[in-house]
């Protein structure tokens, strides 16, 4: 018999409804979890374990007396600490909101709370999601459970790591370029970043407006696809949230892929992916040929412009969305009454040297004389990044590739070189820019016993495909 905290959401649901186990129980189990590998791992920035706890045994007693409950009733979750709660502070893992306590809470916690399900804590992330290694919070570096020394991948590294050891059975990240794609493939989950527009980002603590998304990070497929069905949706308070209906996505994950068709894409396959991801990459492409697809390749002949593209627009859009921090809306108390001081030290004291190279970066980007070089220029590369993308999708039903071109690195291997850090994104970076959706997989390990992520591209709104390719791959590779 497994651990309670190491049952998927949908096992732990089927135990819940039988009476096997009560949510108290469930609960507990994770909150010892978290007690035993917080010490090592730092997954948390605020554990909720009373109101947890309280929330559980109110839901048991429910459930005794026969009362309606709601689809994740009794299940316990962490939101990676970008998303605004009234019950907990919400730092974004940057020192500048530290105390930060928001007044509403974000759509997705009040679509999850109101299906019964319990908030356990809000995990560690990059600031504001700049990163991909969870190294730059002000709350301490997240290390992979896997492998204590390695980082746990980001900005979501908390939601990944706590995923991964059963700190609450599954988590909410926020992907703006792979936020939670890295950490999904370095931990060895399930991480989906949905089409920009289906699920609402309302009360998310915004990176770059026209990028972020908010996706479920779960143990198997078809808790993502759970997941992804209670969140997704219209919403009035996100005008960019589309009102396309939300299919049932769990009720597809068993159609045949025969005669489905698989685009490889070339570029990602080439020099920089370490051989490790690229056998696992060829042995996953050999499983979808068992499965019955074509194996289609498929050039994405721009995607060396994409990284530039991407931080260029993504920090011209942080630059923006942070001018906000300035310690009179929002931002620390720095004890001085005089407008301008208390502008320059909040940011001065708010901010680490990642948010700063972003905020500089990013205004001389959209500076009057060099806005048409590079802002204006990376809105032209991001169009033809979409045609591209629009083009390969008229061919093959989704893409393959690798997540990362690595595996998780060692702690402080790339902190002292932030470009390489920027370069290692080149994979999940070309997604956001086009809005299309993108799921990281696991797909077997290096030779140090590390998990290596495959990333499945749909085209538009086309979660479904993707959660059926990813389902019977996984049931695949299980037998
Ligand atoms: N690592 C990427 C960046 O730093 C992606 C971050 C994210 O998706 N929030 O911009």
């Amino acid at each position: 018999m497994k651990n309670l905290y190491e049952l998927t959401v949908v096992e732990a649901l089927k135990l819940l409804e039988s009476r096997e186990i009560t949510s108290f129980e469930l609960v507990t189990s994770c909150l010892n979890r978290i007690e035993e590998m917080e010490p090592t791992i730092n997954a948390f920035i605020h554990i909720s374990k009373e109101s947890a706890l309280e929330q559980a045994k109110a839901i048991d007693e429910k459930r005794a007396k026969g009362e309606k409950l709601g689809r994740l009733a009794g299940i316990p979750y962490s939101l990676k600490d970008v998303y605004n709660t009234k019950d907990l502070p919400t730092t974004a893992g940057s020192k500048v909101l530290e105390g930060y306590v928001s007044p509403y809470d974000a759509t997705v916690q009040r679509k999850l709370q109101s299906k019964d399900a319990i908030l356990i804590g809000k995990t560690n992330c990059d600031p504001f999601g700049f990163g991909s290694s969870t190294e730059n919070s002000a709350y301490g570096i997240t290390h992979n459970p896997i492998d204590t020394e390695r980082v746990p991948g980001g900005s979501s590294g908390g939601s990944g790591a706590a995923v991964q050891y059963g700190g609450g059975l599954f988590s909410i990240g926020e992907d703006t370029g792979g936020s939670i794609r890295c950490p999904a493939s370095f931990c060895g989950i399930v991480g989906l970043k949905p089409t920009y527009g289906r699920v609402s980002r309302y009360g998310s603590i915004a990176y770059a407006s026209s990028y972020d998304t908010v996706g479920p990070m779960t143990k198997d497929v078809r808790d993502s696809a759970l997941i992804l069905e209670i969140i997704a949706g219209i919403d009035e308070l996100d005008a960019t949230t589309s009102n396309d209906p939300v299919p049932t996505y769990q009720s597809t994950l068993d159609t045949s892929l025969k005669g489905k068709r698989v685009g490889v894409v070339k570029e990602y396959l080439g020099e920089g992916v370490d051989s490790d991801v690229k056998d696992a990459i060829l042995k996953a492409i050999e499983v979808y040929k068992e499965l019955g697809c074509e194996i289609v390749e498929i050039s994405l002949p721009n995607t060396e412009y994409a990284i530039a593209a991407y931080y260029v627009i993504g920090i011209s859009e942080a630059s923006s969305n942070l001018a906000r921090m300035d310690g009179i809306r929002f931002g620390l108390d720095v004890n001085t009454n005089e407008w301008k001081e208390k502008i320059i030290k909040t940011r001065g004291e708010g901010f680490s040297p990642e948010e700063k190279r972003r905020v500089m970066v990013g205004t001389y980007a959209l500076s009057a004389g060099y806005a048409d070089k590079y802002y204006n220029k990376a809105q032209q590369v991001r169009a033809v990044l979409k045609q591209d993308m629009l083009k390969a999708f008229e061919n093959v039903d989704i893409l393959l590739t690798p997540t990362m071109p690595v595996t998780a690195p060692k702690i402080g291997e790339n902190t002292d070189d932030p470009l390489k850090m920027w370069l290692m994104d080149a994979f999940t970076v070309t997604i956001n820019p086009v809005g299309v959706p993108a799921l990281s997989i696991p797909a077997g390990k290096d030779s140090n016993g590390m998990p290596i992520g495959m990333q499945l591209i749909g085209p538009h709104f086309g979660e479904d495909i993707l959660y059926n390719f990813a389902y019977q791959y996984e049931q695949k590779v299980k037998e």
